[in-house]
């Protein structure tokens, strides 16, 4: 069965003995949590700061292994017609905004996507004027690229020099790393004095984690290393020498969608991230076709969720609550200034 189909069960919260420390604040008390059927590691929650990590970390061979080849969608594509599109839409007016920060420092802007995918957002930079550079472990095969692709699986061995970039763009990455607190360090290091960094993750510590717990969409076990809470976050960058210079808790791409999939989880009869499954046209789980009964419960049912998920999301975007979340965080002038001890 593919694994993001297979269930989570919560823990009882049982300190864990002997585990490595905090990525973001250091602190080496946590209590494991969640676990993912068959899985090894379960996912410990650090007692300072509220940041999930697997417990004990994969190695690098299983970690490639919660990749399938259509993971990344076949033929470019991820998801069907209409939904592709509005993706496309979004990924655009992302790059206007981001990019809205940055003007004052010049004209022809370096910027870098790590984990770039297949190029969609390095394409809207470029089409706004910038030279954009993507890196991608898994780069297209059809070798189009809107930009200038960087094959590597880890930031360092791009050889970057120092402030090379004045953006730097981890869009829904950084879970998925196993060394966050090196890649924090290696961006510090190739961004210009005043570039920014942008970053948005999965929140771990907001309303819908914890209303869902084990049942939530953006836990995505095994493949999420770590879940960030929004304390976590903000140590890890502020302790690598960036000022935390904007918030924000709303995303109509994934908070939504995050609360309507979250809560079909918690309905048994239905299989795990069902509709995320109908949704996309790449074959992840090959010989597991839904029947039209539980086709049409999941869809009547994401119709009927879908508004209520909209104002939920909403509300908690005001309230700083949201399922996901971005901070654009300013390169300080001393490099990890205040490192953790
Ligand atoms: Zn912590």
């Amino acid at each position: 069965m593919a694994l993001y189909s297979r269930n989570v069960h919560s823990i009882a919260d049982a300190p864990r003995d002997g585990s490595t420390p905090c990525p973001c604040c250091g602190g080496r008390e946590s209590v494991a949590r969640l676990q993912l059927d068959g899985a090894n590691s379960v996912v410990a929650v650090c007692t300072t700061c509220g940041t999930g990590r697997c417990d004990p970390m994969p190695g690098p061979d299983e970690i490639a292994s919660f990749y399938p080849p259509a993971y990344y969608g076949a033929g470019g594509q991820k998801f069907t017609g209409p939904m592709e599109r509005v993706v496309r839409l979004m990924t655009s007016r992302q790059a206007r905004r981001l990019s809205a920060d940055l003007r004052p420092l010049g004209d022809r802007l370096r910027v870098l996507d790590i984990g770039c995918g297949r190029g969609d957002l390095v394409g809207s930079f470029s089409a706004l004027g910038f030279d954009a550079h993507g890196t991608e472990i898994a780069p297209p095969p059809d070798g189009e690229f809107p930009g200038t692709l960087h094959a590597v699986g880890d930031l360092a061995e791009a050889g970057f020099d120092e402030e090379s970039f004045d953006l730097v763009v981890l869009w829904h990455v950084l879970e998925h790393l196993a060394d966050p607190r090196g890649t924090i360090e290696e961006i510090h290091r190739i961004l210009a004095p005043e570039g920014r960094l942008a970053i948005a993750v999965p929140n771990f510590s907001g309303w819908q984690a914890r209303w869902a717990g084990p049942s939530w969409f953006h836990l995505d076990l095994p493949r999420h290393l770590f879940q960030f809470s929004r304390r976590g976050l903000e140590t890890l960058l502020r302790s690598n020498g960036f000022d935390v210079e904007r918030e924000d808790y709303f995303s109509l791409r994934q908070n939504p969608f995050g609360w309507v999939q979250s809560a079909l989880n918690r309905i048994n009869l239905l299989p795990r991230n069902g509709l995320y499954d109908l949704l996309q046209r790449g074959e992840t789980r090959p010989g597991e076709r839904l029947g039209w009964t539980r086709r049409l419960m999941l869809l009547s049912l994401a119709a009927l969720l879908t508004p209520i998920a909209v104002g939920l999301s909403v509300v908690a975007g005001f309230a700083e609550q949201g399922g996901a979340m971005t901070m654009v965080a300013r390169r300080g002038s001393s490099a990890a200034a205040s490192r953790l001890e």
